[in-house]
């Protein structure tokens, strides 16, 4: 048995999704949307199922598929993008973990900056690297030219990097990202910039790929996810944009871990990436509209919410709500006695959380949102009572 993985608790997302189940309480947990998907894609890949192939995929991805990666970043992000760059994989995570087993050597160093997605650390230390990590602190996370010269060493051979990030929901300005990529070319280190929310943004933002920024686009290996941009998570279509020379190796372990990945869908999220800026435009203000409902109903029910600009998450400060309650203490007992899930932040710390921020998914219909947040007013008045 292997101790890293025999010892590593289950995910907090499937720990809360079980016990929102269990419970019957409101899901806020797990970053899913409930208000549907665009039905022309899910019509293409019923069709697909129907008429294409059922048999495996060519291992990089079905050609029309890669092909449509990268007319779509060469259209919205102005970056000139070609298919063989191109990797399909079977949802950002297996993106991800091919990636860092093929980048990874034992005892290569990765910089992951906290809070992270819970499952970069497993990842890299099973391909035997040691993480080093660098925390952005709330309420405004962000990244300090001081805080990225003191991490960034000549042993750093990777950094993990998410943007949009998930879980605070910030999108990180150019000037962070310019000092993120200054960072990379001073110490010769190459970017696994995780942008699988590249269109989940709001209040007209922008996306700016990290591999925009001179000297990276050598440097840089791209996750994008079909899930996020076709609010259908359970599709579990990624892909990866790499120059060649890592993209071989990536694909490599890539072939080891999943091989290819379900045809029909590939097929129709190559159809859903060509969809004209309109549906895009559209399902933006959608998550927008979500995101003001549940940021107005929060403040009615005497949350502080912290700034959301982009992913399908937002979080709360405990501490400025006037709860004097940890994180996960916050969240265990609200899934279980007030009806509704959430994340503890500290989750997505591997060290030195600070413990007082939960992290809500509010992609969701507006009676969603309002149970949810009724739940929380009922989990903050057990607190309050102080039993
Ligand atoms: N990306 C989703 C989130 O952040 C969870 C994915 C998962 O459950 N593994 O909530």
């Amino acid at each position: 048995m292997n101790p890293l993985f025999a010892t590593l608790p289950t995910s907090i997302f499937e720990h809360m999704s079980g016990l929102a189940r269990d419970h019957d309480a409101v899901n806020l947990g797990q970053g899913f949307p409930d208000f549907g998907w665009p039905d022309d894609v899910v019509d293409f890949a019923a069709d697909a199922l129907r008429t294409g192939s059922n048999q495996y995929a060519p291992m990089r991805g079905l050609p029309v598929l890669r092909q449509a990666v990268a007319d779509h970043y060469t259209r919205h992000q102005n970056v000139r993008t070609s298919a063989d760059e191109v990797i399909v994989t079977s949802g950002a995570t297996e993106a991800l973990a091919s990636s860092i087993l093929a980048m990874v050597a034992p005892g290569d160093e990765v910089l992951l900056i906290q809070p992270l997605y819970d499952a970069y650390v497993p990842m890299v230390r099973r391909a035997g690297g040691i993480p080093r990590f660098m925390s952005l602190t709330p309420p405004d996370w962000r990244l300090t030219e001081e805080a990225l010269s003191a991490a960034f060493t000549d042993r750093t051979k990777l950094v993990i990097f998410c943007n949009p990030h998930n879980p605070t929901g910030r999108m990180f300005g150019a000037d962070e990202l310019e000092l993120l990529a200054e960072a990379c070319l001073r110490h010769g280190v190459i970017a696994l910039s995780d942008e699988v929310w590249e269109h989940v943004i709001f209040d007209g933002r922008r996306h700016i790929p990290l591999s925009s920024f001179p000297g990276m686009r050598d440097r840089t290996v791209k996750i994008g996810s079909a899930g996020k941009i076709f609010s259908m998570t359970g599709w579990k279509i990624g892909w990866i944009v790499a120059p060649e020379t890592l993209a071989v190796p990536i694909s490599k372990a890539h072939q080891f871990l999943t091989f290819a990945s379900a045809p029909n869908l590939q097929a129709a999220a190559a159809y859903g990436l060509g969809k004209e800026d309109m549906y895009f435009e559209t399902m933006r203000a959608n998550f927008q509209q979500a995101r003001d409902t549940t940021i107005a109903g929060l403040g009615e029910a005497g949350f502080v919410a912290l700034p959301a600009e982009g992913t399908y998450f937002l979080s709360i400060d405990l501490a400025a709500s006037g709860i004097a309650a940890s994180d996960r203490d916050f969240c265990e007992r609200a899934v279980r006695e007030a009806g509704v899930a959430a994340i503890p932040m500290s989750a997505f710390y591997d060290e030195g959380a600070e413990g007082n921020v939960v992290r809500l998914c509010f992609a969701k219909q507006p009676e969603t949102i309002r149970a949810g947040i009724e739940g929380l007013r009922t989990a903050k008045a057990l607190w309050k009572a102080g039993s």
